[in-house]
């Protein structure tokens, strides 16, 4: 188990923005079933905390601020967004500060991606990120097959930028059930010139270092832009 940061008073979570007063905008990507909530709600500090908590374990991130209700189970039934309307379900979003390297930044995550079907939705969202995260899942190969479809979308969607992206192979946990090797993984990231982790929402593994990896990536791209 990994806890947010080992020092607590650098994990506090506020709601303010980071030094250069942006709040990024990060798009959860992939197929159904892969562990888009899971991830974001981890992120949220709304996922399994009582349940981890009870076993004695540390949830891997603090309590935060996620749009989403702390202690609840995920939203099952979320009303489908009218194309009309810019925003997802606050459901579905979670925002929240964290630090990295010592210095604060600010994200929102989307996990809207499935929320409708619609064509707009989704061409919305392969717009509007400022960075973004494909998952698949080690177990469903289909699944990792459709993570290299949507990076060619995501490629196609923002040709002339260089966002970030990582790729995650999530459900790490489940070994017997494996379908996609972690050299496979690697592979795809280098072809499709992304970053690359593997996580267990389930064990929150590797989760913390997934949205600190985020963050790391968004600045990197910014530092170069001002130099
Ligand atoms: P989404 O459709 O991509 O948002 O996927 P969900 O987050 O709803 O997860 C789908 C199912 O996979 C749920 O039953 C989760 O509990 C389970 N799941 C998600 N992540 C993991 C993981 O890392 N390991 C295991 N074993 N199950 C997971």
């Amino acid at each position: 188990r990994e806890s947010w940061a080992s020092d607590s008073s650098d994990s506090v979570i506020s709601s303010g923005s980071d030094s250069d007063g942006r709040l990024y905008k990060v798009i959860l990507l992939g197929e159904h079933g892969v562990g888009k909530t899971s991830l974001a709600r981890i992120f949220g500090g709304v996922e399994d905390c009582a349940e981890a908590e009870e076993a004695g374990e540390d949830a891997g991130f603090p309590r935060g601020r996620g749009r989403g209700v702390p202690g609840e189970r995920p939203l099952a039934a979320v009303p489908p967004v009218s194309p009309t309307l810019c925003f997802p379900s606050p459901g579905n979003t979670y925002d929240r500060s964290i630090v990295v390297d010592g210095e604060e930044a600010s994200l929102v995550v989307f996990d809207i991606w499935e929320q409708d079907d619609s064509q707009w939705l989704q061409n919305h969202c392969m717009k509007m990120g400022d960075a973004y995260i494909i998952v698949y899942s080690v177990t469903d190969k289909v699944s990792f097959e459709k993570a290299s479809e949507l990076r060619i979308q995501l490629r196609r969607a923002r040709q002339t930028e260089d966002i970030p992206i990582i790729l995650v192979g999530n459900k790490s946990d489940l070994v017997r059930s494996r379908e996609v090797s972690v050299d496979e993984g690697r592979a795809c990231a280098v072809v499709f010139d992304c970053k690359f982790i593997e996580t267990s929402a389930a064990l929150h593994h590797n989760v913390k270092d997934l949205f600190e990896g985020i963050v790391r990536q968004i600045r990197l791209r910014k530092d170069s832009k001002e130099d």
